[in-house]
């Protein structure tokens, strides 16, 4: 790939990969070449014998502003998660084989990597930043942190990984949809969606020294452990949700298509930025 590298690899310990997004300048928006590169890292540490337990973090103030609304909905090599058909059909056909494949399909393959994953989030986490984290095993939050998703005001119901109900509770995965406000750290956490709330100073510490006490255990102990915790969720349907959502969502792209020519209301992305973001 010609392309800038958006994400870079390191090995921090023993048995331990840290995966970091590398676009601090846009706030690692993610552009589908960004997805695809981290996909790549991925599925590399996944495949790397020496490494027990992967972890997800971000360059700069926030862990992630969500899709690049400004980049191509294309996906920029070949299909990973899915077949593939009908990339290059265009219209509302077309954007649903996109999301398919580079958003729910890729978010899905994450949280379905055979290894624990830890994933290190601070400053904001809008939207598609909600698909990196949400499919990672533990999350560890800084106190900063915070987490929204407000994409009804692009006129869909939520992002492509719409696991809102089992992050947040139901209850708060209305209000969180509704408003489109962001959820704090420690609310989070009394939430469980996340496990832990450290200083942002620690945060990166605090993540190695939990993933080398997991890589000390057996390898395939904690796949297992992890395909059951996978499996326990798909007995509660979420892996039917997921494609029922994604369907409700792209139903929400293709009236915005037939209304304004474009998959999201125009209107949106000025609702977003006039959205409050301080903590309540
Ligand atoms: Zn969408």
């Amino acid at each position: 790939m010609s392309e800038p590298s958006l994400i870079r690899r390191e090995n921090p310990s023993e048995g331990v990969a840290r995966i970091v997004l590398a676009r601090p300048e846009r706030r690692n928006a993610q552009t589908p070449t960004m997805l695809y590169q981290l996909d790549d890292a991925l599925s590399e540490a996944t495949n790397d014998a020496q490494v027990k337990v992967i972890i997800l973090a971000a360059d700069g103030p926030d862990f992630s502003s969500g899709h690049d609304l400004g980049d191509v909905f294309t996906v920029p090599g070949p299909p990973v998660a899915t077949m593939g058909g009908h990339l290059d059909a265009g219209g509302a056909e077309g954007h649903y084989a996109f999301e398919c494949e580079a958003y729910l399909g890729l978010s899905r393959r994450w949280r379905d990597i055979p290894k624990p994953t830890i994933a290190a989030a601070q400053g904001r986490s809008i939207a598609g930043g909600l698909m990196l984290l949400w499919p990672m095993d533990i999350i560890v939050a800084s106190e900063d942190a915070t987490f929204a998703d407000p994409v009804t005001a692009l006129g869909v119901n939520g992002v492509e990984y719409f696991t809102h109900v089992w992050e947040v509770g139901h209850r708060r995965a209305r209000e969180m949809l509704f408003t489109g406000e962001p959820i704090t750290a420690p609310d989070a956490k009394a939430l469980g969606m996340v496990n832990h709330v450290v200083p942002l100073a620690e945060l990166e510490s605090f993540c190695l020294t939990l993933a080398t006490r997991i890589a000390a255990r057996p390898a395939f102990g904690l796949r297992l452990a992890k395909e059951s915790v996978n499996r326990s969720l798909d007995a509660q349907g979420q892996s039917v949700l997921l494609e029922s959502a994604l369907s409700l969502h792209n139903l929400g792209h293709a009236a915005s298509l037939a209304r304004h020519g474009v998959f999201i209301d125009p209107d949106g992305p000025a609702m977003i930025r006039k959205t409050p973001t301080s903590p309540r």
